[in-house]
């Protein structure tokens, strides 16, 4: 469910044309609608009801402060993985008691700004970072908060370089260490353990994963117990799909339902890491049509964006829809084109030979479910400025991440001093 639909024959995010916005601040941009926002965060947590739950918003799926302030205006909190994604979750507003630090190589500055910072959790990856971060806490005279992320060494039937809980990944504790760590983590100072955490991978639309999982995890949580090692918080990380192509995926429901039935008796607070899931199809990226080009087996449509502004069609093979702003005529032909950008390399290209209806240059095209790791991944690749972000509420609609042009890009290079100016 999403909030971009066809009004008086124009795409609308909300209230707002998309062409509106396509006047207002030039092409490409992203757009992002508040009440999609808003609308998934619910379903995501009502699904939850009834559980000990905290969820925390994966930053790193989209890091704009407006987006993540959206967010812990409802009572999100966040799972953050560099402390600049720390620095921005706070100043988005998300109290640190709600936020957990993920990831597999936190610096040691990293964990002393969480500690430091006062965060819920730090999930802890392999045994040298479990040393780092006592050596670092003791320093600080506390007792870090620490979930250990297991690899479960499942497989999570996504696509291979989102897939993160297999024992080749380099993701988390192997599950059959996790025995070991555990008790050399009981014995620190500077640790004080409060849970276990997985993170299985990203875009999963089958449950059965979750499901084999988190049955893992519950078979560690009573080994942990049996050796009277306080669990009192499972994090189950986050993973869950999302449907680009309008095929049916798991909701949240059954998802919820698969927690229900694995982990929600065993009196642990539970945290769950959603990210895909909240901001995926509250967006859109726009871009405008420069040419028309008729090859001689295909046609192309060369677009103002590229893979520097969206990289998961070349990251990742992966499907976007892409829809003209001006509504098409119910009965328009369809014809096969490939929508490509101007980069310099054959990867940028976001569809081939899909059906589309007829458009000319100068037309504005959406690339539809862009909300996750699309603004998040862009770069300035081929001196490209870096596009920016819209946020939409209703009728209003507000700049919440200005272009950042050419100029800018340039002034940030320096010329040593044995080279001096041109001219
Ligand atoms: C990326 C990530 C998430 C979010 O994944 P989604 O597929 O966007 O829900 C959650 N937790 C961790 C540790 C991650 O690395």
């Amino acid at each position: 469910m999403d909030h971009f639909t066809y009004r008086d024959g124009v795409l609308c995010a909300e209230d707002v044309p998309l062409s509106q916005i396509a006047e207002a601040v030039g092409t490409p941009f992203y757009c992002y609608s508040t009440a999609t926002l808003e609308h998934h965060y619910k379903v995501f947590a009502d699904a939850l009801s009834g559980l000990d739950a905290t969820v925390c918003y994966a930053v790193k799926a989209n890091p704009n402060i407006a987006v993540i302030s959206t967010l812990a205006r409802l009572g999100a909190g966040a799972d953050v993985v560099s402390g600049g994604e720390l620095k921005r979750a706070m100043a988005a507003g998300v109290p640190p008691e709600k936020i957990v630090f993920s990831g597999v190589g936190k610096t040691r500055d990293e964990l002393a700004q969480a500690i430091a910072s006062g965060v819920m959790q730090i999930n802890v990856e392999s045994e040298p970072e479990l040393q780092a971060l006592n050596d670092v806490a003791m320093e600080a005279g506390v007792k870090a908060p620490v979930a250990l992320r297991i690899n479960p060494d499942i497989d999570a039937k996504t696509h291979a370089k989102i897939s993160t809980g297999k024992s080749e990944n380099k993701f988390g504790i192997e599950w059959t260490r996790a025995h070991a760590v555990y008790s050399r983590a009981a014995k620190m100072p500077g640790i004080d353990i409060t849970g276990v955490a997985v993170h299985i991978g990203s875009q999963l639309t089958d449950l059965q994963p979750f499901h084999d999982a988190f049955r893992r995890l519950r078979d560690l949580v009573a080994m942990l117990r049996a050796d009277g090692l306080p669990i009192r918080r499972l994090d189950l990380g986050g993973g869950l799909g999302i449907p680009y192509d309008g095929e049916p995926t798991p909701g949240p429901a059954e998802y919820a339902a698969v927690v229900r039935d694995t982990v929600a008796d065993l009196g642990c607070s539970l945290v769950f890491e959603p990210g895909r899931m909240i901001v995926g199809n509250a967006g859109v990226m726009v871009s405008r049509i420069i040419y028309v080009k008729e090859g001689a087996t295909r046609t192309f449509l060369i677009i103002d964006a590229a893979m520097n502004d969206l990289m998961r069609p070349s990251l990742y093979d992966a499907y976007h829809a892409i829809v003209p702003v001006s509504e098409p005529a119910g009965n328009a032909p369809q014809k096969p084109v490939d929508v490509v950008g101007p980069v310099c390399e054959t990867g940028d290209t976001f569809c081939r030979q899909r059906p589309m209806p007829p458009v000319a240059a100068g037309d504005l095209l959406a690339l539809r479910t862009a909300g996750a790791y699309g603004a998040a991944m862009a770069s300035t690749y081929n001196t490209r400025p870096l596009l920016p972000e819209v946020l939409v509420s209703g009728k209003a609609f507000s700049l919440v991440r200005k272009r950042v042009e050419v100029e800018d890009i340039i002034a940030m290079d320096r010329l040593p001093a044995w080279i001096s100016p041109a001219g």
